[in-house]
């Protein structure tokens, strides 16, 4: 029943707007072709969901292409884990490279010969500067830089250092080679920014076979180059690198020249996304690892019970601006709720559960009672819900003495259990000792059966239940947000983020099912009726014994700020 929406068009932004028009104008004969690049150092999460929904999308609807590129140039803090994990990912949330998959890495040789083509026209040059020293030449954005001691040596030379260090004869951060274009530029960037470093440490592909590694502003243009990139989508950060984009392009014979286009990223309220944090959370074990149902990764949301097609509608609404802004995580949640409420067939769960004995009823009787499985989705038919002389209710839902407004059970009043009968509350058995409630007795008309009243009596309050004969006791798992602040990112100063986890995101309780819930299989989501929606977790259910993860409660703050709901 978990079956897919539709997805609705996607609206224009001004990223289409662009690519139309340089399709309107033959810019690159007509062709479209983008590239998502993820850097394989971490797992991916919902904010790279904005820029492959971005990416795949703008190829789809130009009838492009879009290419996986792992933009792998740093080996010290790559592995093949994380490409295998990005690819699935990629996968999950629907789309497809064909293929068209990349790694900057096979572009080692192309790229090492790129240089020394701008080394040849004297515009790179191999530096020696310390870290101190390459700062203080370097100078601030406004004041002019000052010009490095071997800025000025002939190519020769600088192509023999270059090639010195690529046969490994000097130390790691003993000589870089830098892009010689204006150390006076009031953008930092450009001030011969340094395109090779040496790093002696093996490459999760390339082994070690090299050990000089090209940085990421000169990898990055060069590789869409020789892909052919028409248009290079990024995030807003990398707008002051433009122009140094442009310039190594233009100072290359290249095949083609890509636009670079930036977009702001996505943050999400009460959540971390830079990949340096989500691994500090896993490393110190703050979660319980990457695919934690609290994280904004890819891996959480999947365990958690999103669909792909959630995480797409939410890309789309949220859209693309070239704002940075806090997107409330509520959005989130209410395209999960909007797909789940149509697809999710409904069941009853007791959370906290609290004997309700019919006494009038027979002892060995079963009822067993026509329940709708989803109101919004007809096609989804019914099930038969067993009815019992014992059963559980939320103990929330019985008040002994019941403030104005609560319709649901007290003393004397009656109600409708749901798909039942209307029951009416007789008294309290009470533990002696403590005062609890053990249990709470009511009689039943026979005539209600389905919860109609035959004679047109009001019954204000129904609830939900389950027979304690055919109930099963399951973990549920409940979450709340992962950080009590609503920017985790923006902590007041002198302050660590990592203050602000909420310390109860995760609550284990155990709740009694109706069948259904207990037989069903990893994977499913259902409603818990007026609770929320849950998914049976994907690696700890077992046959007949599934573990439920909230994915989200029924109530939607959202909808409700919006004026709806
Ligand atoms: P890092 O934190 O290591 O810089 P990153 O989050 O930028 O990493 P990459 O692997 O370089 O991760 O990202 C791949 C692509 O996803 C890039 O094009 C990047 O711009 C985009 N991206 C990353 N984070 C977001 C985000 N929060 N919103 C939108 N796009 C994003
Ligand atoms: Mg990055």
């Amino acid at each position: 029943m978990n079956q897919e929406v539709k997805v609705e068009p996607v609206a224009s932004d001004f990223i289409r707007d662009i690519v139309e028009a340089d399709r309107e104008s033959n810019k690159h004969g007509g062709r479209v072709i983008t590239r998502f690049p993820p850097e394989p150092n971490g797992y991916l999460h919902i904010g790279h969901a904005k820029s492959i929904c971005l990416n795949f999308g703008i190829a789809r609807d130009f009838g492009g292409r879009c290419h996986l590129r792992f933009d792998d140039t740093n080996p010290e803090t790559e592995d093949v884990e994380y490409v295998q994990s990005i690819m699935e990912d990629v996968r999950w949330l629907g789309f497809d490279w064909g293929e068209h998959l990349y790694y900057a890495s096979d572009y080692y040789g192309k790229l090492y010969a790129y240089a020394e083509a701008l080394i040849q026209k004297g515009r790179a040059y191999v530096c020696g500067l310390g870290q101190d020293e390459f700062k203080e030449y370097r100078g601030v954005p406004s004041m002019p830089g000052k010009e490095p001691p071997r800025r000025n040596t002939p190519p020769a030379e600088n192509l023999d250092m270059f090639r010195r260090m690529r046969a490994g004869e000097f130390n790691e951060n003993q000589y870089v080679l830098r892009a010689r274009i204006d150390m006076a530029s009031p953008n930092i960037h450009m001030r011969d920014p340094v395109i090779y470093r040496i790093r002696k440490c093996p490459h999760h592909r390339a082994g070690t076979a090299w050990c000089v590694y090209p940085m990421y502003d000169f990898a990055h243009c060069l590789s869409d180059a020789i892909e052919g990139i028409t248009h290079s989508i990024c995030t807003l950060e990398f707008e002051v690198h433009r122009p140094l984009y442009d310039w190594i392009l233009d100072q290359l014979e290249v095949p083609c020249h890509p636009q670079q286009i930036e977009f702001a990223r996505l943050n999400l309220s009460y959540t971390v996304m830079s990949k340096r944090r989500l691994l500090e959370l896993v490393r110190n074990g703050l979660v319980t690892g990457w695919d934690d149902p609290r994280l904004p990764t890819i891996g959480g949301l999947r365990r958690r019970g999103y669909t792909p097609s959630v995480i797409r509608e939410f890309c789309r609404r949220i859209g693309v601006t070239k704002f940075g802004s806090l997107t409330d995580v509520a959005l989130l949640e209410h395209c999960l709720r909007d797909e789940l409420n149509r697809t999710a067939p409904r069941a009853m769960a007791v959370m906290d559960p609290v004997r309700l004995v019919i006494d009038n009823f027979p002892e060995d009787r079963v009822d067993l009672l026509d329940a709708v499985n989803n109101p919004e989705d007809p096609a989804d038919g019914t099930r038969q819900v067993p009815f019992c002389r014992a059963l559980y209710i939320e103990r929330e839902d019985f008040m002994e003495e019941p403030p104005k407004g609560f319709f649901r059970m007290s003393p004397g009043r009656e109600v409708r259990l749901r798909y039942g009968y209307i029951v009416q509350c007789t008294g309290v058995d009470r533990d002696p000792a403590t005062g609890d409630i053990r249990a709470i007795h009511a009689t039943y008309d026979p005539a209600t059966r389905g919860g109609n009243t035959p004679d047109g009596r009001k019954i204000k309050g129904t609830i939900h239940w389950v027979s304690a004969r055919h109930a099963t006791g399951i973990e549920v798992r409940l979450y709340d947000r992962l950080f009590m602040l609503e920017d985790p990112n923006d902590v007041p100063d002198g302050q660590d983020y990592k203050q602000f986890l909420n310390p109860k995101s995760l609550e284990v309780i155990h709740a009694m099912v109706e069948p259904v819930l207990a037989e069903a299989a990893a994977g499913q989501r259902f409603q818990f009726e007026r609770k929320g929606y849950f998914f049976a977790d994907p690696v700890d259910s077992k046959p007949g014994q599934p573990v439920y993860n909230q994915i989200v409660p029924l109530r939607d703050a959202w909808a409700k700020r919006q004026g709806r709901g």
